[in-house]
């Protein structure tokens, strides 16, 4: 049987002298792994479309417990990715933390358009590497039904002020005086807490044009990170990498 989709290349491990394994996004059927087969050789048909980070159509034929790619058709190739080490590294932890989520055909077309706004903003470099990491942290984690509760304080029903903390377990808002009360700290100052009910709230077209403060940004970041982290339940490993070259 053949299919045809469109699809993302996330990953790519060598196997023998000319084939890779690729792991792919794609809409129509979430994360997948196909055999590249020769796709390493320059001469190949499947060289070009079935580089990391290239967005292409897929002709894919299915085995019994995996896919082969029998075509690759470049659509898009995000070559200002790698102008920056930086750059590259915020690309491999995107792409990582995307291959381990659990995608179903619901969430896959979404979480594609997304990363795909978020490689081409690397790669054109139109938005600091830390904006876009948080924005695609906090709406992955909104996507696939983890978005935390950002209305107002969960006990006293506070809704602003400054020093908010968003509990990871849970994903729940308490105030600094509530969380004093749990011998807690907040995590989040005032700019940091609007951000956040920014990015995970808007729609999606909007979501990266929002301005915060300098000293707002290290709290926005920080929680980003760790509340993707904690989600997750395991480690993604090219985040520290990502921190390594910052
Ligand atoms: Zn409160």
């Amino acid at each position: 049987m053949e299919q045809v989709t469109d699809g993302l290349v996330l990953r790519e491990v060598k196997v023998g002298e000319a084939d890779k394994i690729l792991t792919i996004l794609s809409p129509q059927l979430g994360i997948i792994n196909a055999s590249a087969r020769g796709s390493r050789r320059l001469k190949s048909k499947l060289f070009s479309g079935c580089g990391l980070f290239c967005y292409s159509e897929f002709t894919l034929s299915s085995g019994r417990n995996t896919w082969f790619v029998q075509q690759a058709t470049v659509k898009r190739v995000f070559h200002g990715i790698g102008a920056s080490v930086g750059g590259m590294a915020l690309a491999a932890y995107l792409a990582e933390l995307t291959s381990l989520l659990p995608l179903t055909e619901k969430e896959a077309p979404r979480q594609m358009r997304l990363l795909l706004n978020s490689l081409y903003l690397i790669s054109e470099q139109k938005k600091p590497l830390w904006q876009i990491k948080a924005v695609y942290e906090l709406r992955t984690m909104t996507l696939n039904g983890y978005m935390p509760q950002l209305l107002c304080c969960r006990d006293c029903h506070k809704y602003d002020g400054d020093g908010f903390l968003l509990e990871y377990q849970g994903g729940e808002l308490l105030c600094r005086d509530c969380a004093a009360r749990e011998n807690k700290t907040p995590n989040l100052d005032q700019g940091s807490l609007k951000a956040l009910r920014y990015i995970c709230l808007m729609e999606d077209d909007q979501i990266f044009s929002f301005e915060l403060k300098e000293k707002s940004i290290p709290f926005l970041c920080r929680v980003a990170e760790e509340y993707t982290i904690y989600q997750m339940e395991r480690p993604v490993k090219s985040l520290g990498f990502y921190h390594s070259v910052q």
